[in-house]
């Protein structure tokens, strides 16, 4: 019996020392009293060097030798005291590290009744390269999905996706909104006369002259053919007047150049503002005033008459 249990004993060291997979026991007093092969490799070390240090000294090891799990701070004191109060903090846990040399590891920890901690270390690197050739396709393909192929600006749902969000924002706080509607005079004319390509590159003109001379935090989108919007948060009718102004001058002062040829173009735009209007309601207010502004004779700003007195 005793001959047998040795036999199996063994069997299990043989097998924890060639399991890829580490394993780890701090005492009570958090001291490593055992480790074997692939446990000690997460960390780049060797019996000689790990057991009998304690969580503190193993970290502070992984530190200045910059092996092992990556530690990302300035002040490892302060990473420490972090640390403390997760560690035996719960029954189990399970956590992600991330190596210096790259790989990562699936940490489990387990708190035994009688004090001892059992680690458990899993190498994930594969799975985390997947994750992340994942998300940044993800990314990429969320970005497709809402920017417009022509002009790389937003496209129609992005930019009313953003606005709806930022007027849930108003509505929390009550403050200002304009939506500007830009359509491109005698648009047609310009397909007609030069060709669909010369007209693309107005489009892509257009875009890139209005994205430079607006704020980051305004949103800005082509929401049809030729036709864009421009968002602005919390602003008053004036300042949205003096904006839609500049726009229009920016696009008129200096005509467009495509191989050798100087095209004029204008736009019309019609302006809503408001507080905590719906996206359609808006919309609807500064199209109309978009239309006034064509039947006016075009290249001008027309302001809807606003719903809510400011
Ligand atoms: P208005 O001053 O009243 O706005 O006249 P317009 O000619 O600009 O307006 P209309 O709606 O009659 O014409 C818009 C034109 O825009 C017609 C369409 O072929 C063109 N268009 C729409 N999308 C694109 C595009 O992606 N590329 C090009 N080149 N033309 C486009
Ligand atoms: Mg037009
Ligand atoms: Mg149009």
């Amino acid at each position: 019996m005793i001959n047998s249990f040795h036999h199996y004993a063994k069997l299990l060291a043989d097998f924890a020392n060639q399991s890829k997979d580490g394993y780890a026991i701090f005492s009570a007093d958090d001291i490593l009293i055992c480790a074997n092969n692939a446990f000690l490799g997460t960390f780049n070390q060797t019996v000689n060097n790990m057991i009998g240090l304690n969580f503190t000294e193993i970290i502070r090891l992984a530190f200045t030798e910059k092996t092992g799990p990556k530690i990302d701070t300035d002040d490892i004191e302060q990473w420490l005291v972090l640390a403390a109060k997760e560690r035996r903090s719960r029954d189990f846990r399970l956590f992600e590290v991330d190596l210096v040399d790259g790989r990562w590891f699936l940490f489990s920890e387990q708190l035994l009744p009688t004090g001892e901690l059992l680690l458990q270390t899993k190498d994930i690197t594969k799975q985390k390269i997947l994750e992340q050739h994942l998300s940044e396709r993800t990314r990429s393909l969320t970005n497709l999905a809402l920017t417009d192929e022509l002009t790389r600006i937003a496209n129609r749902r992005s930019f009313v996706a953003s606005v709806q969000s930022e007027l849930s924002r108003c509505e929390r706080s009550n403050f200002k909104v304009a939506l500007l509607l830009l359509d491109i005079d005698y648009f047609k004319s310009v397909n007609d006369n030069h060709g669909h390509q010369a007209g693309d590159a107005v489009l892509q003109q257009v875009a890139r002259r209005i994205s430079s001379t607006l704020r980051e935090y305004d949103i800005f989108g082509r929401i049809g053919g030729e036709e864009f919007g421009v968002f602005l948060a919390e602003t008053d009718r004036t300042t949205a007047a003096e904006v839609a102004e500049r726009l229009r001058q920016l696009i008129a002062a200096e005509p467009f150049v495509l191989s050798g040829l100087a095209l004029p173009v204008t736009i019309s735009i019609g302006v809503a503002t408001g507080t905590c209007m719906s996206f359609e309601q808006l919309y609807a207010e500064a199209d109309s005033a978009l239309y006034k502004a064509k039947h006016a004779g075009r290249n001008q700003v027309v302001m809807a008459v606003p719903c809510f007195a400011f």
